[in-house]
């Protein structure tokens, strides 16, 4: 990392990654395209060489996204979120045990489950919000816990995790920790300097930022970590294209602006959703309500931009059925899955089939975008509106 200058986020985000200064020098890095390296001699760790090993087009974000997460150490980008995903759960050694949230993002959850029925690991499912519960796992008597995966606010019920707490008996008991930072970006939370060994992005999201790009990636602080890490994508191949790299590069150029707009308007949206009457509960760690909001004060700088509706069973239809009505009749809000783009967007989550069946039916997603707030309120208005009137609070 080259860049020794103390910025703060909002800065670093725009400076971060930018070729070095000389004259007629590129103010942007340059896409490579180019699958393999100039070289002879010893091919080693740390050589560019093949371009499954590395391409300087991941560099730059690289750069970026570990100046963020005060990690010292250059991120690793990844092919997805969930290639991400892979490598970290390929840390536990064959036969531990993992600990993880039962309402992590659904694509992690199965993932693990598929790779402990196969016998790979075995894994405790367990309620994040609740510390007694995580911490009595972490102490089980029937043997040691390798890895404790922890997401927060977890992906749809926006759980909030008592991170600092956690992270700290994992350290004392010698287990690996990784947090899963896709809902807050490192400019919301910062987990490595809570104590996690690991974080991970779906870069898809916030990072990227424009619903253009599938992207992940791990940051650590421990070398040694990264270098099994860096192994590993370079022997299971789940690289990025140099595109999709730039484009990640040019998405985060703007995240601090994105973040401060989608959150304000996020708090607004949720205040005003709250009264009504269509809907039977927000959930969005912004609100006094909100279960998570103490924890979130604490440990957040600010709430993030998704928050959950649970729509009032009314008229004679369920919940379910007026969530649904709810989606079809919005005009500005986009009806798709994904989040952290700079369009808003909505869906009903228990439409995926692999959501757990303990996510409420009634229960829509929403990831506010950069739009006028007004406009986005507007049209959630006159879409609530023409719900039948709730005349019970069961979903
Ligand atoms: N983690 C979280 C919290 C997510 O929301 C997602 C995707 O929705 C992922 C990981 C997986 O990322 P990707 O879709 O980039 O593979």
């Amino acid at each position: 990392m080259h860049d020794s200058l103390d910025l703060s986020p909002d800065s670093l985000v725009v400076a971060g990654g930018r070729p070095e200064r000389g004259r007629d020098a590129s103010v942007n890095p340059p896409v490579v395209l180019s699958s393999t390296f100039l070289g002879t001699g010893p091919l080693g760790p740390g050589d560019r060489g093949y371009g499954r090993y590395a391409n300087p087009s991941w560099e730059p974000f690289e750069e970026v996204l570990g100046q963020l997460e005060h990690a010292g150490e250059p991120a690793l980008l990844f092919s997805s979120g969930l290639a991400a995903v892979s490598a970290a759960l390929s840390l536990v050694p064959l036969g531990g045990t993992v600990v993880m949230p039962g309402h992590s993002y659904a694509g992690t959850v199965q993932m693990a489950s598929e790779l402990a029925e196969k016998g790979l690991f075995s894994l405790q499912l367990v309620d994040v919000t609740d510390t007694r519960e995580v911490l009595a796992a972490l102490h089980r008597e029937s043997g040691p816990i390798d890895l404790l995966w922890l997401e927060s606010p977890t992906n749809p019920m926006l759980g909030v995790a008592e991170l600092p707490a956690l992270l700290d008996a994992a350290r004392s008991a010698g287990i690996l920790t990784v947090v899963d930072n896709t809902f807050c970006t490192p400019l919301v939370q910062r987990p490595l300097l809570l104590g996690a060994d690991l974080v991970l992005h779906s870069v898809t999201k916030y990072l990227a930022g424009h619903s253009d790009v599938v992207l992940g990636a791990l940051v650590t602080s421990d070398a040694e970590l990264r270098a099994r890490l860096l192994h590993h994508r370079a022997l299971h191949g789940a690289i990025a294209g140099p595109w999709e790299a730039w484009l990640a590069l040019r998405g985060v150029r703007t995240l601090a602006l994105r973040i401060e707009r989608s959150q304000a308007s996020a708090q607004l949206l949720a205040e005003r959703l709250a009264r009504h009457p269509a809907v039977e509960r927000v959930r969005f760690p912004g609100l006094p309500s909100d279960p998570g909001h103490r924890r979130a004060k604490e440990q957040l700088d600010g709430f993030g931009s998704i928050l959950c509706l649970q729509l009032a069973a009314a008229g004679g239809r369920s919940g379910a059925q007026n969530a649904d009505s709810l989606v079809e009749a919005l005009r500005l809000w986009v009806p798709a899955t994904s989040l952290g783009g700079v369009e808003s967007l909505i869906e009903r989550r228990r439409r995926h089939l692999a959501e757990p069946e303990s996510v409420p039916e009634n229960l829509v997603r929403l990831s506010v975008g950069i739009e006028s707030v007004e406009d986005l309120w507007e049209d959630l208005r006159q879409a609530l509106d023409a719900l039948p009137a709730a005349e019970s609070s069961a979903g």
